[in-house]
C-alpha cells in the first residue's frame, strides 16, 4: 500500500479538523470527520485570519472566497479610553501589495465555508459522533465508535480542541490549559456607519476591540484582567458585561444600547497550552489547540491549526509512514507554535500589570508578526 492510500479518521471538526480534511483530500488521502457535537456550531462571535494564515488558506484553495465572505483590514486604530485617537498601527503583510494584511468575519460563516469545501471535496462528516475505543496495529488502527460503527483507517489525526480527551489519553506527560489571568466578553452587534477600521480601545485593565465584519455587522471582544476565570452568574452577566462597556466612550456607548439580552453576551476564561513534542502516539497524532493554545492577543490560534493542516497535508503527500510523518509535522510545526503562544502570554501578561501599557507590547507584536513571514 502506498501511503497515498492511507486513509485517515480525524476527530474534531473545528478548524483544525476541516482543514486537516480538506488539505488531506487534496493530497489525495481519503479521510472521513467525526465530530462530537450533534450540531457542529462554532463557538464565539468573529474571527480574524492574519496574513500567514491566509496564505495558508491559498494552499487549502480557500483563499478566495474567504475574501469574497470576509472584511479585509489594513490597520488597527489604537484609541484611549474615552475615545481620542492613539496610533493608526499597520498590519504585517506577508502575501501581495493587493492582499489585506488580516481579514475579519463571523466563525459561523468561516464554519460554512470550510464545512462546504469538507462536504465538495466528498469527506463524511459524522455529527454526535466520537472514537469509543481504538487498537493501533503496525499499518493501521481499528475503531469502534460511539455509534456502535467499526472501521480500520490507517492513522487517526485528532483534532478535537484546548481540551482535547486524545492528548489526556495519549500523551499523559503533556501539560494542561492554564488561566492566562485574563478573561473575555465577546459579542455581535451592529456597526455604527462611521466605525470602518478594527479599532482597540486601551482603558487599563480592560481593552475593547471592534471589529467591523461584512454586512454592517460588528464582533465586539472586551478583555477583562478584573472579573477572573469563573463565569458570572447568568442574572448578572449582561449588567457586568455592560458596566465594564460603560467605561469606554468613542463609538461604545452607542453600541452598548443595542445589548439587551444575556443571550447576546458570551464569555470565556482564557487559557493557553503548549505541549512539546511528540504530538503523536500509537497511529494518532495531534494538531490545532489540542496541542497549542493562544490567548488571542496575536488572533492566530485559528491560524496555527490552518497552518498545521497544510504542513500535514504536504507531508502526507510526501509519502511518509506515519511515524516520519508525524514527527517531522510536529518538529515543522513546535517552534512557530510556541512563539505565538508565548508572546501571546506574554502581551496578556504586561495587560494584567498596572499602570500604562507597557512599552514593549508594540515591539514585542511587530516583530512576532514579522516572523509569520517566514515559511511554515
Ligand atoms: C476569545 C478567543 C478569540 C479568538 N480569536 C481568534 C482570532 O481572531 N483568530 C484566530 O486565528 N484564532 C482565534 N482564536 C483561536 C481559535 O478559536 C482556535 O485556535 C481554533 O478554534 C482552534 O481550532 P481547533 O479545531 O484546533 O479546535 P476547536 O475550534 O476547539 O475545535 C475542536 C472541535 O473538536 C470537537 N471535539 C472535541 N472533543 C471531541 C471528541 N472527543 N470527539 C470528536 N470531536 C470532538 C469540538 O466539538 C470542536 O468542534 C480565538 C480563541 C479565543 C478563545
Amino acid at each position: 500500500m502506498t501511503e497515498n492510500d492511507d486513509t485517515v479518521l480525524i476527530v474534531g471538526g473545528g478548524p483544525a479538523g476541516m482543514a486537516a480534511a480538506i488539505a488531506l483530500s487534496r493530497a489525495g488521502l481519503r479521510c472521513e470527520i467525526v465530530e462530537l457535537a450533534p450540531d457542529a456550531r462554532p463557538g464565539g462571535v468573529g474571527i480574524a485570519l492574519q496574513s500567514a494564515p491566509l496564505r495558508a488558506t491559498m494552499a487549502l484553495g480557500l483563499y478566495d472566497r474567504i475574501l469574497a465572505v470576509g472584511r479585509p483590514h489594513r490597520t488597527i486604530d489604537m484609541v484611549r479610553a474615552d475615545g481620542t485617537p492613539v496610533a493608526e498601527l499597520p498590519q504585517v503583510n506577508v502575501n501581495g501589495p493587493e492582499d489585506p494584511p488580516f481579514v475579519g468575519m463571523a466563525r459561523e460563516t468561516l464554519h460554512e465555508l470550510m464545512a462546504d469545501e469538507v462536504h465538495r471535496l466528498g469527506v463524511p462528516v459524522r455529527l454526535g459522533t466520537t472514537i469509543a475505543a481504538s487498537t493501533p496495529a503496525d499499518d493501521h488502527v481499528d475503531v469502534e465508535l460511539t455509534d456502535g460503527t467499526r472501521g480500520r483507517w490507517s492513522w487517526i489525526v485528532a483534532a478535537d480542541g484546548l481540551h482535547s480527551t486524545t492528548r489526556a489519553r495519549l500523551l499523559p506527560g503533556a501539560p494542561d490549559p492554564q488561566y492566562s489571568g485574563q478573561s473575555i466578553w465577546r459579542a455581535e452587534a451592529a456597526c455604527p456607519e462611521r466605525l470602518e477600521h478594527y479599532t482597540m480601545m486601551i482603558g487599563g485593565p480592560l481593552r475593547l476591540g471592534l471589529v467591523p465584519l461584512p454586512g454592517g455587522r460588528l464582533y465586539l471582544w472586551l478583555l477583562d484582567a478584573l472579573v477572573g476565570p469563573e463565569r458570572p452568574p447568568r442574572d448578572r452577566m449582561l449588567g457586568m458585561f455592560l458596566e465594564r462597556l460603560a467605561a469606554f466612550g468613542g463609538f461604545a456607548p452607542e453600541i452598548a444600547a443595542g445589548f439587551d439580552d444575556v443571550a447576546q453576551v458570551d464569555f470565556r476564561a482564557l487559557q493557553w497550552l503548549v505541549v512539546p513534542p511528540p504530538w503523536h502516539a500509537g497511529r494518532t497524532l495531534l494538531i490545532g489547540d489540542a496541542v497549542h493554545g493562544t490567548t488571542p492577543h496575536l488572533a492566530y490560534g485559528a491560524g496555527l491549526a490552518l497552518e498545521d493542516a497544510v504542513v500535514l497535508g504536504e507531508l502526507a503527500g510526501q509519502g511518509l509512514a506515519f511515524e516520519e510523518l508525524a514527527a517531522r509535522l510536529a518538529e515543522r510545526r513546535f517552534a512557530r507554535a510556541r512563539r505565538i503562544v508565548e508572546a501571546s502570554l506574554q502581551l496578556s501578561r504586561w495587560e494584567q500589570e498596572p499602570g500604562p501599557p507597557n512599552p514593549e507590547a508594540g515591539a514585542l507584536t511587530a516583530a512576532t508578526m514579522a516572523s509569520t513571514a517566514e515559511p511554515i
